[in-house]
């Protein structure tokens, strides 16, 4: 991996709860790239199944809303719930839900500012020429206290073994399926955020970035060295 010349494209990849859609975001922010969670597409399409009373395990229904799906409903807050997530791990698994969503996906890492993206195949398979591939992960135990209290400070009771039990089969799901499985990139860097804060988390991402030649985007902006001047 080498960032030989902007715009940067960075892949993150891991399991869910592991912290990538915070540290994504932060990234984004700090080089100055577009950012793009792609989570939200399989959610969005996991919801549009749920809403029109159609099974998200019916591929052809799934492949249907995928298709018919528009940028827009990436907006609406009910994505972002416990339940979308459970959904869109189940049209997740469908090669024809994943078909449809791909074509957006590479235009959008492909935009002339640059991008972070953040899910499950970037690296493998949405962005494989990515300039920099993190996976983020942390073990069961922790992302699932992660999410109890994410979803208590919400005001939602769930028992920390009921999150512990979806996460260790969403896990299951999604590195089990057949089509673009959660899987480590073979040039990816582990980032194990089991026993790091965000900003911890933030920082060795950054070291991560800039071994890779990356640069924030004020250093970006900024020329080195003053230019001839008439
Ligand atoms: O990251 P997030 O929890 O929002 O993803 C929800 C689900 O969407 C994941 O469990 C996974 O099944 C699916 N997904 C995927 N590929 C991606 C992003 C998400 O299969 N690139």
């Amino acid at each position: 991996m080498s960032v030989a010349s902007l715009p940067m494209i960075i892949a993150i990849d891991g399991p869910a709860a592991a912290g990538k859609g915070t540290l994504a975001a932060r990234l984004a922010r700090h080089y100055g790239l577009s950012y793009l969670d792609t989570g939200l597409l399989y959610r969005a399409v996991g919801k549009r199944v749920a809403d029109r009373g159609l099974d998200p395990d019916d591929a052809a229904a799934a492949a249907r809303a995928a298709e018919a799906l528009d940028p827009e409903e990436l907006e609406n807050p009910a994505l972002r719930g416990h339940e979308a997530g459970e959904l869109a791990s189940r049209v997740a698994v469908h090669p024809e839900v994943r078909r449809a969503l791909l074509a957006f996906q590479k235009d959008f890492a492909r935009r002339a500012t640059g991008a972070v993206l953040d899910g499950r195949d970037i690296g493998t398979a949405v962005v494989p020429d990515a300039d920099v591939k993190i996976y983020v992960t942390a073990t069961a135990a922790v992302r699932a206290q992660r999410r109890t209290a994410e979803l208590r400070a919400k005001g939602r009771d769930i028992a920390y073994e009921t999150i512990l039990d979806e996460i260790i089969a969403r896990d299951a799901r999604d590195a089990g399926r057949a089509t673009a499985p959660l899987a480590i990139a073979p040039d990816a860097v582990i980032l194990d955020t089991s026993t790091l804060d965000a900003d911890a988390a933030f920082e060795k991402a950054v070291a991560i970035i800039t071994a890779a030649g990356g640069q924030p985007a004020a250093a970006i902006r900024a020329p080195v060295s003053p230019g001839p001047v008439f």
